[in-house]
């Protein structure tokens, strides 16, 4: 294994000079309060081992980062069948985007799409008997870690302005592809988007997906099939209409959020958690970008 520790410095003192931080999201008010100048990066590897640097410890809107999360469960209950509701292709569109759901009958194009996560969120409801409370207790099991919670205030304030997920939604529930009407459905997808976790818990709950399905306390989450192939959806739609730039530049899968976080992993090797707040025009951190790029560039590691 690279010298992490040293690695991790490095990275941190270069982007700490980049003048030009992104902006932060501002189309959910509260996201907006968020200090543009904060920087935190984790990497977990597969003995267990974190290495950490800047504001590692301190939470953050996870955002869409949660949508590879609810896809896992989701997936695990309906195993195949999950792809009658949602399509496996990268969208090459922005996050928000409607058109090829008018133009595909309600079948989003993925499930880290919006459109997909609100497909996903409606088969989660359809088969939990507490969705909100179940969804929480299922990642808190999987990072061992109960101080895990949504942020009522972010999901609150992405409601009021949620008007384009309010279009999907509707648009979808038009084809019949939703099951639960509207607004139980965006109030779950809300809070999922609203979960807070530092890097140091992230990395922890995306240590299944790089470590064989199986958690820190080596309980299993998820079948080695459906691990390949969540990595190869992160891989492929993780970061909208940039994952191709994302996989030329960084060669991992991952997923970002508009709360500026971003995890990749390199399968039984270390998963990896950047978190800076300002993002650029594709909605992606810019910041965590640039230093996964350099991460793989100066470890000489990636799944290619
Ligand atoms: N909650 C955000 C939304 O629905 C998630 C978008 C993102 O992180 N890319 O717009």
């Amino acid at each position: 294994m690279p010298n992490f520790e040293s690695i991790l410095s490095t990275i941190a003192q270069e982007v700490s000079n980049e003048t030009d931080k992104g902006r932060v999201a501002s189309y959910i008010p509260e996201l907006s309060c968020v200090d543009p100048n904060k920087f935190g990066i984790s990497i977990l590897d597969k003995d267990g081992t974190t290495y950490a640097m800047g504001d590692s410890k301190e939470k953050f809107s996870i955002q869409s980062i949660s949508k590879v999360l609810a896809l896992s469960m989701a997936y695990s209950l309906l195993d195949e069948r999950i792809w009658e509701r949602v399509g496996v292709e990268p969208s090459g569109d922005p996050f928000n985007h409607l058109s090829l759901l008018e133009m595909e009958n309600g079948v989003p194009r993925n499930p880290l799409i919006n459109a997909g996560a609100i497909v996903v969120s409606d088969i989660l409801i359809s088969h939990l008997k507490h969705p909100k409370t179940d969804f929480l207790e299922y990642v808190r099991g999987i990072a061992g870690d109960n101080s895990i919670d949504y942020d009522e205030s972010v999901a609150v304030s992405e409601r009021k302005t949620g008007f384009r997920n309010y279009a999907a939604a509707n648009l979808i529930k038009s084809f019949d592809n939703l099951k639960n009407d509207v607004e139980t459905v965006l109030d779950f997808y809300f809070h999922c988007c609203s979960l807070s976790m530092s890097c140091e818990q992230l990395v922890k709950v995306f240590y299944i997906f790089m470590n064989r399905g199986n958690c820190l306390q080596n309980n299993n989450y998820l079948d080695l099939s459906k691990v390949k192939r969540i990595n190869a959806i992160m891989l492929t739609c993780g970061f909208y209409d940039e994952a191709g730039e994302f996989a030329f530049e960084v060669g991992l899968p991952g997923k970002s959020g508009v709360g500026g976080g971003i995890v990749a992993l390199l399968p039984n090797e270390f998963c990896v958690v950047t978190w800076s707040p300002g993002l650029n025009e594709k909605g992606n951190s810019k910041l965590g970008m640039m230093a996964l790029e350099k991460l793989t560039t100066m470890t000489g590691l990636s799944i290619f």
